[in-house]
Order: C-alpha cells, then structure tokens, then sequence
C-alpha cells in the first residue's frame, strides 16, 4: 500500500463587523427577532437598486494589506445564480472573475518549523437568509436577517499537507482577521466559517489527487476531525482500488464522521455574469495609503516582538499574542512594573484561569493590568507571601480594588523587617533549647520545626525565606 500524502486548501467566510449591510442600510446585529433586520433591497424585491457599503472596501483592502495580498484597484461584482428559499433574488451577488485582493500570503508555524501558506484572493459577497425547519409542525421557516450581510471569502491555495497545518492556518488567518477589527471571529456564531478542500494522493506524485469539499465545522476542533476522518476514508477508498467522488461533504459533528451532501457544482452551472446594477469598485490610492497607515501591529511580528523584547519563552508569546486586549493587557501591565516574564506567568495561569470561570473576556476585566502589576510587585517585593498574593489576587479580581489597599486593610504585609524577626527567633530558640542542641548535632530537618514555630509567632505573617536565613546565621 502506497503512502498518502494528504493536500488542503481552505474557503474561510468572514462576516465583516460593519453595523449595516452591504447594499443596504439594514443592520447587521446579530439574535435579533426574525426578518426585523430587512427592507426591500435585501428582501430582492423587484426594482430596487443596491449601494455599496464603503466600509466593506476598507476591510478587505485592510485585510488584503495585511496577509500581503495584491489590491487590484479595481474590481467587479457578478451574479451567482442558483434558487434556494433563502436567496430571495435568486442570485447572489458575489466577485468572481476580478476579486478585490488577489495573491497574497500568510507565515504559520508547525511543529516542522514556519510555513508559508499562498493566498488566492479574497472577494467580497452578500451571506444569503437562514432556513429553520421544524420538524414539529413539519414546515420551513426562512429568516430573511443575514441576507446581504456582508462576508469576505478568503481562499487559499492547496498547500497545506496535514489537518494540524490546516489549524494552524485558521487561527493565524483568525487572529489577522480579529486584530484587524474587521471579523469577531466568532465560529460557534458563524461569523468565521470555513470551508475544507481536501485529497490525497500517493507521496511523491506530482498531481494532486480528487478532492472533496467538507463543510458544517463550527471549531478548530472540527476542522481537525473532519480533515482526519476524510483523509483516512479517501485512503482507504484508493487502497481498495476505489475512486474518491468529487462532493461536498457535510461533517456529522455526533458521530466525528462526514456524509455525502452533494456532487460538487461547477462554475458555470452559477452562470455568473457581472451585475448591470453595480459600477466596478474602483479604489483610490489615497484611501489604500489611508488603511495601510492605519493598520495594527499584526499578531506575527507582535509575537516576534515578544520573544525579543520581553525574553518570553515561545508558549507565553504565542499566548499572550492570541488576541489583541490580551497582548495590550500584558504590555500595559509590563510597563506598570518591569518584570515581564513574571506578569506573564501571572496572566497565563491566574488571570486566564479566572477570566475562563466567570466567562469573561479580557476587555471586561475588572482588575486593570496597573492593578496585577501592583500585586505581582508585592508579591516579589515580599511586601505580602505567595500565598496571600493568590487570595488577593482572587479578591482583586473580582472587585476591581487596588492590591496595595486590600493588602493593608487585611493586615497581609509580611514581616520582612530583619531586626523585628530576630526577636522573634531569639525568643522561638530560647524556649526550645533541645531542639536547638539537636539541630546543631546535625538534625538539620528541624529547620522546618524553627520555621513552623516562627509562622505560629506571626500568624504566618513572616517572611519564610528571610526566616530561613536567620536562623541559619544564628545556628551555624
Ligand atoms: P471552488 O470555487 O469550486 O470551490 P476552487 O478551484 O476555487 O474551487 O478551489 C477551492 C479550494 O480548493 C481552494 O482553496 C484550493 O486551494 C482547493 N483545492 C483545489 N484543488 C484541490 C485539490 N486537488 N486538493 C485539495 N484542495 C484543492
Ligand atoms: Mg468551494
Ligand atoms: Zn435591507
């Protein structure tokens, strides 16, 4: 049996973030009552005239500069005609032959080292309705609310070679797209949704082999499953002697399986041609220079500045970098107080761990990254012990408070004064003269009684390290 190489491309659909739709000035919010967010342009009712969103131009191209894509300074919307019921024009109005970006690029990392992964184009399009089928009253119901909002499809082109190098192409793309500000990246929503090309074929052949489309993948975690449980059935069918069909596959996300949907469409079954209702896009120079000037730092070199900058290790930079209040967040408290590997360590257990439970996201953070800068200075100050620093830490989180305030309201401050914790050793020595003598015989394992006694002194107020050294001056 031949080894097979697997080959991938993706279709990721972006919602864009713009408050109304493309042709129209409907709004794009999301969960609102059915068909409340419609008028006669997005309904398809005959006779209207739709009118490009600006900001749609100004997303793309954003985006286009981002993943260093060619912007074509012009381009043309077509109509892709196909009857569903919940394309009430029966076209789609969508780019075809000149997208508005075309070739571009974007660096993913592997386990193999980094990868760079071509990007087609990216084009723009109006989402089509919802249909809701009941099978209570056995009807369908359609939802008129997405309909001309507007998406950007970005396609890739097939070289990516394994379901992990699919993820991580994804995530970086993901992150592109919501450092940008132009996509919530919200795949459980739909608003990051993708497409999966996949084929085989036998290592070291030139061609590639038959593809599949695989859709309905709401995670990465989908993504990875669905590509897996394809490559392995499209194997298996070559090793029988069996030919892959080319389809659209749906991912059954119950049974980790995908089922045939469809045979594949072809291009011109869409009969696309360009729309007489809509000029060509023509771009101005000056607004491509505008968008470029106002462009991020984007997650890559952000995560390369990390490494660099703050001496992270590679984990806590891919981390802190994922999102982009994130890495705000960690820069703003690193700034505050200049022990980043610290913070960082802070953020990616305590603060990630907390913001997890109560379902928050770092935005709606109480406690401001002056305030976990503060604590982390106490803490390493030994102003406050270890362990007091995590029940503040919990405390702070959920107020809001300063740490330095809720520190001297609680009484936490540590004893750290060497002359203060002397006395006390003195006296814990004085009134244990056997232990003392058995100590210096040799039984250095009573260094933990000493301790525990001293703590017992202080209500565990005193510094365990300077304590430490205390009594080893003191004993030899
Ligand atoms: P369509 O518009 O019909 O979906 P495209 O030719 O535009 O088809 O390709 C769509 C996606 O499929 C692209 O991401 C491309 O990289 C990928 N692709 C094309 N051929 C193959 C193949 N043989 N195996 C895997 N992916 C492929
Ligand atoms: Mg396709
Ligand atoms: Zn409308």
């Amino acid at each position: 049996m031949p080894d097979y190489e697997p080959v991938i491309g993706l279709e990721v659909h972006a919602q864009l973030k713009t408050k109304t739709k493309i042709f129209c000035s409907c709004s794009t919010n999301f969960g609102d009552e059915p068909n409340t967010n419609v008028c006669p342009v997005c309904a398809g009712m005959p006779g209207v005239l739709p009118v490009l969103n600006k900001k749609v131009l100004e997303f793309s191209v954003k985006t286009g500069l981002a993943v260093n894509c060619k912007i074509n300074m012009k381009s043309l919307f077509a109509r892709k005609n196909y009857f569903y019921p919940d394309l009430p024009k029966d076209y789609q109005i969508s780019m075809y032959e000149e997208p508005i970006c075309g070739p571009g690029r974007i660096d993913i990392e592997t386990s193999a080292g980094p990868k760079r992964i071509g990007v087609t184009r990216i084009h723009l399009e109006e989402d089509a309705g919802k249909s809701i089928h009941s099978p209570v009253e056995n009807v369908s119901f359609v939802d008129l609310n997405r309909t001309g909002v507007p998406l950007m499809e970005i396609v890739s082109e097939p070289d990516m070679r394994s379901p992990e190098e699919a993820v991580a192409y994804l995530k970086a793309l993901r992150a592109i797209l919501v450092y940008l500000d132009v996509c919530d990246g919200n795949m459980e929503e739909g608003s990051f949704r993708c497409d999966a090309n996949v084929s085989v074929r036998p290592r070291g052949q030139k061609e590639f082999g038959i593809r599949t489309e695989l859709k309905n993948m709401n995670s990465f975690r989908h993504v990875q499953r669905a590509l897996e449980y394809e490559i392995g059935r499209q194997c298996d069918l070559l090793d029988d002697g069996e030919k892959v069909v080319q389809e659209t596959r749906l991912f059954d996300t119950a049974k980790s399986v995908t089922v045939a949907m469809r045979t594949k469409e072809e291009a011109n079954d869409y009969r696309y041609f360009p729309d007489p209702d809509l000029p060509p896009v023509v771009l101005r120079q000056e607004w491509i220079d505008r968008w470029a000037s106002e462009l991020p730092e984007l997650p890559a070199p952000r995560r390369a500045r990390f490494l660099e900058q703050y001496g992270l290790p590679a984990d806590a930079a891919d981390l802190l970098t994922s999102e982009r209040a994130l890495a705000d967040y960690f820069e703003a408290a690193a700034a505050a107080y200049n022990e980043p590997k610290k913070i960082a360590n802070w953020i990616m257990t305590d603060l990630l761990r907390e913001l997890n439970q109560a379902h928050l996201s770092v935005s709606d953070c109480k406690l401001a990254p002056e305030g976990l800068a503060a604590l982390v200075r106490l803490v390493d100050e030994g102003v406050i012990s270890g362990k007091s620093g995590k029940d503040v830490f919990t405390e702070v989180f959920a107020s809001g408070e300063d740490p330095e305030a809720v520190v001297k309201a609680k009484g936490l401050v540590q004893i750290s004064d060497a002359s203060a914790l002397e006395e006390i050793v003195d006296k814990v020595l004085a009134a244990n003269p056997a232990e003392v003598e058995s100590y210096k015989g040799g039984k250095k394992k009573l260094m933990g009684f000493f301790v525990g006694q001293i703590m017992r002194e202080t209500k565990g107020q005193a510094n365990p390290g300077l304590v430490n050294q205390i009594i080893q001056k003191k004993l030899g």
